[in-house]
C-alpha cells in the first residue's frame, strides 16, 4: 500500500490556527480587553426569512408520505437549476439548464473538477489568492507557476503570453486583496486562455459584492468565454449559507478540449461521486433568488458594505494604502511602518487590540500586506476603526 505522497509536500496550513492561537494566548493574559475579530472570512448576518421559511415548508414536505422525496438529481433539482438559470439571464447571460450544477458548495467543486484534467497539464495561479487553488494541485502533483499580483498592477496580473498554462485560476473579486477585473481585462484572459487551448476557472464566489458598472460578475460577460471557461459560485458570502451549503457551478456545452464536452465529463464525475445537496437545503436556495429573497439578501449584503465603507474611510483619512472595500467584503491594506505581516499583526492585537490576517499566509507576495474583513457587527466594524485611527494618527 502507497499513499499519495503528494500529500507530505503540502504546506502545514499554520494561517488560522496560529491566529487562533496567538489571540487565545493574548486574551489569556489580558482578560479585561477587548478584542475586535476583523480577520475571519465567515458572514455573521443571519439568513434570510424567506430562505428559513422555504427551508421550513420543505421540512415538513420531507415529513410527509405523499411529499416525502429520497436521492435527487445529482446535479440539482430543476426547479433550483431555473432559479440559477434565471439569475443569470437578469445579467444579460443565456445558459442552457443542463449547464449548471448545484452542488454543497464552491469549494468542494473548486477542488473537485481537477478529476476531469489529467495530472500532466501545468497550473496558473494568482499570488496572493485563495490557498485552495494550490492545495488541491499540489494533491494531484500538478505543476504550478503563479502570476504576480502586487501593488504594482493593482493585485490584478494581465496574462502574459511567455507563460504556457493549461489551467489558469481567476478569483474576482479576490479573496484576499478585494481586486476585482473589468469585464475588458477578463476579455484579455479569454483571448489568452483561446490562444493556448488553456481553461479558466473563474471564481465567483463574491460576484454578488461588485457595485461598480464595467467590473465583471461573471467571466460569461466576455465573448467567447464559453468555450474556454468554468464558472464557480456560491451562495456562501452572498446569502449567509457558510454553514447551510449551497454553490452551483457552470460548464457550458461549448466547452470542449482533445475532443470531449467537458460538461459531460462533469457530469459524469457528479453522478459516479456525489449524490445532490439536500432538498431541504436546494428550496432554501432556490428563495434566495425570488424578488423578495433577493432584497432580503441585498439588506445583509449592505450591512457588509457600510462596514467596508467605515474601514476603507478610516485608512483614506490616515493616509494608508489599500485594494479592496468597494466591490468585495476584503480590505487589502499595506502594513504600515512594517515590511512583515506577521509583526504587524502581533503590533496591532498588542496596541489597539484587533485581529486581521497576515498577507504572508495567501502567498509570497502577500508579505507586507493584511487582510480586514467587513463580516464583523456594524459596532465592532466601527469600533475597531476607531482603534485604528488613534493608533495610526499622529
Ligand atoms: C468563501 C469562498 C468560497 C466559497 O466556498 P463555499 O464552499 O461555497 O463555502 C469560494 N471561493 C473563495 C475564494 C472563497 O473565499
Amino acid at each position: 500500500m502507497k499513499i499519495n505522497a503528494n500529500y507530505l509536500k503540502l504546506n502545514e496550513s499554520y494561517l488560522f490556527s496560529t491566529i487562533a492561537k496567538k489571540v487565545a494566548a493574548y486574551t489569556q493574559a489580558h482578560p479585561d480587553k477587548k478584542v475586535l475579530r476583523m480577520g475571519i472570512g465567515d458572514v455573521t448576518q443571519p439568513l434570510a426569512p424567506a430562505v428559513v421559511a422555504a427551508m421550513r415548508k420543505a421540512a415538513g414536505e420531507m415529513g410527509e408520505k405523499e411529499t416525502f422525496r429520497g436521492y435527487g438529481p445529482e446535479q440539482g433539482y430543476p426547479f433550483l437549476k431555473e432559479a440559477i438559470r434565471g439569475y443569470y439571464a437578469s445579467r444579460g447571460i443565456s445558459l442552457e439548464e443542463d449547464e449548471i450544477f448545484v452542488s454543497d458548495g464552491a469549494k468542494s467543486d473548486v477542488g473537485n473538477i481537477l478529476d476531469i484534467f489529467d495530472t500532466d497539464n501545468t497550473v496558473l495561479v494568482p499570488d496572493p489568492v485563495y490557498p485552495v487553488y494550490v492545495d488541491t494541485n499540489v494533491m494531484a502533483g500538478r505543476r504550478i507557476v503563479f502570476a504576480d499580483a502586487t501593488a504594482e498592477n493593482g493585485f490584478l496580473p494581465m496574462p502574459d503570453e511567455k507563460t504556457d498554462a493549461d489551467i489558469v485560476y481567476i478569483c474576482s473579486p479576490n479573496n484576499p486583496t478585494g481586486a476585482a477585473y473589468s469585464s475588458a481585462q477578463l476579455a484579455e484572459w479569454v483571448a489568452y486562455a483561446r490562444k493556448k487551448g488553456a481553461v479558466i476557472l473563474y471564481d465567483a464566489a463574491y460576484e454578488a459584492f461588485v457595485s461598480e458598472k464595467g467590473l465583471a460578475r461573471s467571466i460569461f460577460e466576455v465573448e467567447g468565454a464559453k468555450e474556454c471557461a468554468v464558472e464557480f459560485c456560491s451562495l456562501s458570502k452572498t446569502a449567509g449559507f457558510t454553514g447551510t451549503r449551497c454553490g452551483y457551478t457552470v460548464v457550458p456545452r461549448a466547452l470542449v478540449r482533445g475532443g470531449a464536452s467537458l460538461n459531460k465529463l462533469w457530469l459524469r464525475r457528479q453522478t459516479t461521486k456525489f449524490n445532490g445537496v439536500s432538498y431541504v437545503v436546494q428550496r432554501g436556495a432556490e428563495a434566495v433568488f425570488t424578488a423578495e429573497g433577493m432584497a432580503q439578501v441585498q439588506k445583509n449584503l449592505e450591512v457588509y458594505r457600510r462596514n467596508a465603507a467605515v474601514l476603507s474611510g478610516c485608512l483614506d483619512s490616515l493616509g494608508i494604502h489599500y485594494t479592496g472595500g468597494k466591490n468585495s467584503p476584503y480590505i487589502w491594506m499595506k502594513c504600515p511602518g512594517f515590511s512583515d505581516s506577521w509583526k504587524f499583526f502581533d503590533y496591532l492585537l498588542e496596541k489597539a487590540n484587533v485581529v486581521g490576517t497576515p498577507g504572508s499566509g495567501f502567498g509570497k507576495n502577500g508579505e507586507g500586506f493584511f487582510r480586514l474583513t467587513a463580516f464583523a457587527s456594524e459596532e465592532a466594524t466601527k469600533e475597531a476603526a476607531e482603534r485604528l485611527r488613534l493608533l495610526f494618527s499622529k
